[in-house]
């Protein structure tokens, strides 16, 4: 099979993504970027993750072009290779339509805040208004918002979108980015929410920076 490593990656944290309840049903998607060749192993469209293959996962050129696999890939690839193309430090890409990522994405919600310390490695999280599924306008949206040095943004009406240096790292920002918009609302719907203090949270970067944090 051709481009077997990437293929499995993504199959392998599709799995993890299922048994952590960020995807459900064929929504969401992964992608990762081939560290030699310049293309991308994506999550098929449309097609059930139950009994998926590594097999069934799409290739793409960083444009998006479908280059090798039997499903054609999602149809948010543009966004996915967008956020490729523009930030070289970015090799693994994650969207999910999780829960509470979703509703935090709502009403007047500011950008969310770190509420435990591992969370403070993902924040700032931007919010980027609603724009069609598989646009370019929601892809230079989401880059735009994540910038620099991003690693998570959420997007009205829709989800999450999160990236890392490598798989683990992109996994690790989808799931505490659910996990800080889980906290904040409930925190919120009990009338307790205290984020971190803004001190703390600069103190907690700089030590997740200098690769010190425990
Ligand atoms: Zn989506």
């Amino acid at each position: 099979m051709k481009y077997e490593r990437i293929r499995k990656i993504v199959l392998e944290a599709t799995q993890e993504a299922v048994a952590e309840g960020l995807v459900k049903g064929t929504s969401g998607n992964i992608a990762l970027r081939d560290d030699d060749d310049d293309v991308v192993a994506i999550t098929p469209s449309g097609i059930s993750y139950t009994g998926m293959t590594a097999g069934d996962i799409a290739i793409v050129d960083l444009n998006g072009k479908w280059l090798d696999g039997p499903y054609k890939p999602s149809s948010e690839v543009p966004m996915h290779t967008a956020v490729l193309r523009a930030r070289p430090d970015v090799k693994a890409t994650v969207h999910t339509h999780a829960m509470f990522a979703t509703i935090m994405a709502m009403g007047e919600n500011p950008e969310l805040r770190p509420i435990t310390p591992p969370q403070c490695e993902f924040t700032p999280v931007g919010i980027v208004p609603f724009t069609m599924p598989g646009s370019n306008d929601v892809a230079d949206l989401v880059v735009k918002a994540l910038g620099e040095k991003g690693r998570a943004v959420l997007i009205k009406n829709h989800g999450m979108f999160c990236c890392g240096k490598n798989m683990k790292a992109a996994m690790h920002a989808a799931t505490y980015i659910e996990e800080l918009a889980l906290t904040t609302y409930y925190s919120k719907l009990l009338g307790v929410y205290e984020p971190m203090p803004e001190e703390a949270d600069l103190a907690m970067k700089a030590l997740i920076a200098a690769d010190q944090a425990v």
